[in-house]
């Protein structure tokens, strides 16, 4: 019996995750967190649909932790094998599993310390020391390499674009009926004609069923350039006396917005010494960036090989210890500061924030989406208050929000993508999206001639 379960990421943008099942042989491509509200979250401690001492292999597409974020519960649970994933991959998943087992470990003591959880003895999900054993199981492949993984089993990452090291996934295996077939796991597709990477490449194999993502399924982006935006703001808030901050997604966003500021550095629009990148994990994924240098597009190679690249250490002022970002409150030069975290959920923009967001010069640009919940949700909702560690903070600083710069393809990038494939897949199923995106990608799939895509439920299997 050879067949596929979804076991995640149905209907939601979180929780990425499918068992692969050939009788007792199992793998299992991604294991992603649950992110979003308490009914989301709650998930996340949900036991496994699969014994994870069983489990052969994890293949995992990139290092997002909605995509990776269970793997060191997998571990905890008796998971021994190996975790395959790109070698670009690598340094960006022990980052952000490390740092997901420090931040569940610090919300259990905390939530004992206040006593708000609803158990006696509230416990982590995980801990430090579990992401730093899983860690020890990660084996990085190269791109475009058969890979045999398992006996008659293969894999093959192709470039997703969408993040450093992100990649699609070609499975190739027999069916129950003896027949061998590739399924293509699309992962998360990047977007095409963006800076630093190189474009999405399609899967080589002619698939049968192809599992394809769908967050911006319903959606265009819009056609807004960002560095005309940052053009637009950033002179004219240094002019009337104000910083600017820009909460930072550590991997990808960040190095995105460097290199657009780079470009005003370029053309005497902004002074290098006055951007500051104010986020330890941000500062280790644009290195790593940096040094990825098969993966960079052609833009981002010219500038590396003139030593103009905005992700080297020289570009742009660093500040690796907290007593570096403290410092910045006593600037009176207005500046740049890109901190972590991207929704202001935590991380050292908030104390930024709460310094300056009481002060009309002052703007802060957001560079993503703001999921409800956050304070970056508030700000963006126009909130004259926030609350920051206890307090009310009036906001009288200017909100910018700039929407050029969505790591996801939109519904065109993604039909771009599935044009791009070797043949038409006989079977399409969409994960990883809102049900509305979903269903509106299915409709414009249909109506492009393609397969009709099934929208899988949590727990459905389908034969291989
Ligand atoms: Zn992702």
């Amino acid at each position: 019996m050879a067949q596929v379960t979804f076991c995640g990421a149905c209907g939601s943008v979180t929780g990425s995750s499918t068992l692969l099942a050939w009788g007792e042989r199992q793998l299992l491509v991604d294991c992603g967190l649950y992110q979003g509200d308490d009914e989301l979250e709650q998930r996340n401690w949900r036991s496994f649909r699969f014994e994870p001492a069983k489990l052969e292999a994890v293949v995992v597409t990139h290092a997002h932790l909605d995509h990776t974020g269970l793997l060191p519960r997998l571990v905890a649970e008796g998971f021994e094998g190996p975790i395959y994933c790109t070698r670009p991959s690598r340094g960006l998943v022990s980052l952000i599993l490390q740092d997901a087992g420090h931040i569940q470990e610090e919300q259990a003591r905390y939530a004992r310390k206040k006593g708000y959880s609803g158990h006696a003895d509230p416990r982590p999900l995980y801990t430090e020391k579990d992401a730093r054993r899983t860690l020890r199981l990660l084996r990085a492949v190269p791109f475009d390499e058969r890979l045999e993984i398992a006996p008659g089993i293969t894999v093959r990452y192709r470039r997703a674009g969408h993040l450093l090291g992100a990649g699609s996934i070609e499975i190739r295996a027999k069916g129950s009926d003896g027949e061998r077939r590739t399924w293509i796991f699309s992962g998360d597709v990047g977007r095409y004609d963006v800076p630093i990477l190189k474009d999405p490449e399609p899967p080589l194999d002619e698939p049968a069923a192809l599992v394809l993502e769908s967050t911006y399924g319903d959606r265009l982006h819009k056609n807004s350039d960002p560095e005309e935006e940052f053009r637009a703001a950033i002179p004219r808030v240094f002019a009337r006396g104000g910083s600017v901050i820009i909460p930072a997604f550590a991997l990808g966003r960040t190095q995105e917005v460097l290199y657009h500021l780079s470009h005003l550095v370029e053309d005497g629009a902004l002074d290098p010494d006055d951007v500051f990148l104010d986020s330890p994990m941000a500062i280790k994924a644009t290195d790593l960036y940096q040094q990825a240098k098969q993966e960079h597009d052609e833009e981002l190679a010219e500038d590396v090989k003139n030593h103009l690249s905005a992700l080297q250490a020289d570009r742009f002022r660093r500040c690796r210890k907290s007593s570096e970002s403290k410092a910045l409150n006593n600037r009176k030069r207005p500046c740049v500061i890109v901190a972590a975290s991207g929704m202001v959920n935590g991380g050292r923009v908030v104390h930024h924030l709460k310094r300056r967001l009481g002060d009309e010069r002052t703007a802060v640009i957001f560079t993503g989406y703001q999921a409800s919940g956050t304070r970056g949700r508030q700000l963006v909702s126009g909130a004259k208050r926030v609350r920051i560690h206890g307090e009310s903070v009036s906001v009288r600083a200017e909100i910018l929000s700039l929407h050029g710069l969505s790591a996801h393809g939109d519904s065109d990038d993604l039909l771009r993508w599935c044009d791009s494939l070797a043949a038409r897949p006989e079977r399409i199923y969409l994960n990883h999206g809102e049900d509305d995106s979903r269903k509106a990608l299915a409709a414009r799939l249909r109506s492009d001639g393609h397969a009709h895509p099934r929208l899988p439920f949590t727990g459905d299997s389908v034969p291989w």
